[in-house]
């Protein structure tokens, strides 16, 4: 509706446009609101056809004036300390659920978690004394693509708790917008447990102190358009940012260079991270780092490599030689997880605990050749004891699945293996 991209100002430019003290007149808001809405409209991948229009506009709406998930002076926090990543003096350790569930969202199971963070912290920083910086797939990661859109009985596949039940009963896989508040509200609660266990989290070694910050995949875009604020604290340099969560990354299914979640992602001043497969051509890559951040901020870009562990030795070197030969500044991180999936003799999906490992030591070999910073890990756990991905120092076996296997979606590390890997990774990480 009259958005013309020939009018555009660039974020940068708003300094030299508006005089020192100056309030940025209605035209420049107008202006970058135009831009999300013209982002937002572009095709969209992975979005829930909601039943019920009108409640998702009354949900919508109430969102829209909801108190931040995630503060604007935090999220420009963990962006200063992604920067270090960037620059190799910091470690990057983003681990929680595949799916965050309702029902699994008490005090005990956050703290578990956080513990279980802080335990992979305190392993990179005894073995490579490397400082870290830790962010949960927490506080909102409630929606998930799927590869169907039915599943094995049928029925519509289940998108995560913000868009329909795991119950498999049709009445219930239908999409509610009543789910996108409950989705907001749980995500409340979870972050105020976050800063809770900050707050009372015994001294922490090192550097490193006990915040967690939050993310999750920007994929239901109704709930992440409403979430959207306007910052103008700086009058100078009005921008959006996303109150969702601290850090947002765009999922290897919605990445489409025109769709909406890539021109979201461009317009949102928070730290952003991009999932990448086997199939990723560098030059695509480059784009997606100019794209995403056009003026190479460090720590503004995390591009988090999901290659398979017989993959990534071979897909990864020509990638991160391409970004770093064009002197880009990003952080690179390994999902150890996704390109490691496979179903069971007994029927579950897995993740072999010996493929992870693998997929995480050739990462590390290949920002050795290219003498770039593996700068950290993504991965899906939990800090409970569930038997999830075989193998780890307890040996979890298929046998085990019938009696602890409880993800909502994918296959998680359990507590241990978590911590297994963080190991691991900082005997790498020290070399
Ligand atoms: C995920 O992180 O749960 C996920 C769906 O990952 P990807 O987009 O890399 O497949
Ligand atoms: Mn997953």
């Amino acid at each position: 509706s009259g958005f013309d991209p020939e009018l555009e100002i660039a974020p940068k430019e708003y300094a030299m446009v508006l005089p020192m003290g100056h309030r940025p007149d209605d035209r420049v808001m107008a202006d970058l609101y135009r831009r999300l809405a013209a982002a937002v409209g572009q095709p969209a991948a992975q979005q829930p056809d909601w039943a019920d229009r009108r409640l998702l506009d009354q949900v919508v709406a109430q969102l829209r004036s909801a108190p931040p998930i995630a503060a604007v002076e935090e999220t420009d926090r963990l962006r200063t300390l992604l920067a270090e990543v960037a620059g190799g003096t910091r470690f990057l350790l983003q681990g929680g659920d595949c799916a965050e569930t309702f029902a699994s969202n008490t005090e005990q199971y956050a703290f578990a978690m956080a513990d279980t963070l802080k335990e992979m912290r305190e392993a990179v920083f005894r073995g490579a004394a490397s400082p870290v910086v830790t962010v949960g797939r927490m506080a909102g990661q409630y929606a998930k693509p799927r590869s169907k859109p039915v599943d094995d009985s049928g029925l519509p596949a289940y998108r995560g708790d913000m868009v329909n039940s795991a119950t498999p009963d049709p009445a219930l896989r239908r999409p509610d917008p009543a789910r996108l508040r409950r989705a907001y509200e749980q995500s409340a609660i979870t972050i105020g447990r976050l800063r809770k266990y900050a707050a009372v989290g015994e001294g922490s070694e090192g550097e490193s102190d006990n915040d967690i910050f939050t993310s999750h995949e920007a994929l239901v875009l109704d709930y992440e358009r409403a979430l959207t604020r306007l910052d103008h604290s700086d009058p100078q340099r009005p921008r959006l940012i996303s109150t969702s969560a601290h850090l947002l990354w765009v999922g290897e299914r919605t990445r489409q260079p025109d769709g909406a979640h890539i021109g979201f992602a461009s317009l949102i001043a928070n730290p952003i991270g991009l999932k990448i497969g086997p199939n990723a051509k560098p030059a695509d890559v480059l784009g997606y780092v100019r794209r995403l951040n056009p003026y190479d901020l460090p720590g503004k870009l995390t591009v988090i490599c999901r290659m398979g562990s017989g993959m990534v030795r071979s897909t990864l070197p020509a990638i991160v030689d391409e970004v770093e030969s064009a002197g880009r500044q990003v952080v690179w991180a390994c999902d150890p997880m996704h390109g490691n999936t496979f179903v069971s003799t007994n029927g579950y999906k897995t993740r072999h605990f010996d493929d992870i490992l693998d997929e995480v030591r050739g990462f590390f070999e290949v920002h050795a050749a290219q003498g770039s910073h593996p700068g950290g890990l993504h991965v899906e756990m939990t800090g409970e004891d569930v038997a999830e991905c075989i193998g780890g120092l307890a040996d979890i076996r298929e046998r085990d699945f019938p009696h602890g296997y409880l993800t909502a979606c994918d296959p998680r590390l359990n507590a241990q293996q978590a911590t297994e890997l963080a190991v691991y990774a900082a005997d790498l990480l020290a070399d």
